[in-house]
């Protein structure tokens, strides 16, 4: 059953039914894009482009009303019990919108003294914007202490027992990555929010859990989600902040003084119906079973290491288990050369160290990630080819 779905759905994806000797490994950057998303994009081009609250003709009336319905969009995508009280803001991918909740929000509550937790060893992108912060503040005479998170990769979680240490009396923010972009594990929220405790805000950098499984805000009690639209198959160059409003200042962002990105923002709302219609759980399944397939044939293959996460055998039910995203060495070959050698048949993959702060064994690794369109017959020929190199 769930494979006539994912036939269906893959054919949907023009760049890969038109490229079938090519095997697209490497949505953890970004997603390929489903008709109706291309679609949707030339209908808004060829219908109603215009610029956003400015004319009061009807093309940029239907601009406005555009933007307006994506927010409310967004809010039910990721299932917010309060939207009436939320906003939500476009920005180009996560990276501005992590900077934007930094520069926007953070730098405004922040006092001589105070204390932040951010991650350590997490994608770039959720650690520069806090640092930033800090060192602004540190120009203007505020001292603001950064403690910096582990990440164990093996439970595929940040340590256990070193958030509750990290936190205290001075703590005003905390920000926590939802799925690790190398290690492929997600984060037990549920665990952080408790070791935070409840008066502290949260954001959650959802870059690879948005558009690949369910992210339901009236589950995880954080303040900020923020994502790529272009990780979760719309254009490139979208991508939104949602703030909840429950804790801290109100977040008002200046949606309306620049232009933003219509075609992105028309994108965005065809790949949520689109990703709605699919069944963002079965779109969960399928590609936590094809990580796990995938994890499963590399232990069976010697020169093979699988970093991150261990837990996608033992614990299916688990929360903290491997997603879309399998990471591994190969002993004496370079990651760079595997992936030439990858790529001579076929497969993209993503090889080098993947943006990700910290120390460590990330370096000289390759990534595979994962979306509806893959299949077990690519990460069968994929195990074949590699088994082929000792
Ligand atoms: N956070 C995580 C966890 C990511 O994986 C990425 C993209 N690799 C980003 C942030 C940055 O996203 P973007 O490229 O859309 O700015």
């Amino acid at each position: 059953e769930l494979r006539a779905w994912h036939t269906a759905l893959r054919a949907q994806f023009p760049i890969i039914a038109a490229n079938p000797e090519l095997t697209y490994l490497d949505s953890a950057a970004t997603t390929q894009k489903p008709r109706a998303v291309l679609d949707a994009v030339h209908a808004y081009l060829t219908t109603s482009n215009a610029n956003a609250a400015r004319g009061s003709y009807t093309w940029a009336n239907q601009t406005t009303a555009l933007v307006r319905a994506t927010r409310q969009r967004v809010k039910e995508f990721l299932r917010d019990p309060v939207p009436e009280r939320s906003e939500v803001h476009f920005t180009s991918g996560a990276t501005e919108g992590l900077r934007t909740v930094a520069r926007d929000w953070l730098t405004g509550l922040l006092a001589d003294g105070d204390e932040i937790v951010v991650p350590f060893a997490d994608h770039q992108a959720n650690i520069a914007p806090w640092l930033e912060v800090r060192d602004l503040l540190a120009r203007q005479g505020v001292r603001v202490l950064v403690r910096a998170m582990p990440y164990q990769p093996g439970s595929g979680d940040y340590e256990p027992g070193a958030l509750a240490e990290l936190v205290g009396e001075r703590t005003r923010f905390v920000a926590v990555t939802h799925v690790h972009h190398v290690y492929g594990g997600d984060m037990n929220v549920h665990r952080i929010r408790q070791a935070v405790g409840p008066d502290v805000p949260i954001c959650l950098d959802a870059a690879q859990s948005v558009g690949h499984l369910p992210v339901s805000m009236a589950e995880l009690d954080v303040d900020f989600a923020v994502f790529s639209g272009h990780k979760a198959l719309a254009l490139p160059g979208s991508g939104a902040v949602w703030a909840r409003n429950a804790r801290g200042p109100r977040f008002v962002p200046g949606g309306w003084d620049g232009t933003p990105n219509t075609s992105g923002i028309a994108s965005l709302r065809a790949a949520l119906d689109w990703l709605d219609t699919a069944g963002i759980d079965r779109v969960e399944r399928w590609t936590t079973a094809l990580a796990a397939r995938l994890t499963e044939g590399l232990r069976q293959l010697d020169p093979y290491e699988v970093l991150g996460c261990q837990r996608s055998l033992a614990a299916r039910t688990d929360a903290q288990q491997r997603r879309g995203i399998v990471t591994f060495r190969h002993r004496d070959i370079d990651s760079g050369d595997l992936g030439f050698v990858l790529f001579s048949e076929g497969f993209m993959v993503r090889s080098d160290s993947h943006c990700q702060g910290g120390g460590g064994e990330k370096q000289n690794s390759v990534r595979v990630s994962l979306h509806v369109y893959n299949a077990p017959e690519e990460i069968d020929r994929l195990l074949r080819v590699l088994s082929t190199l000792e």
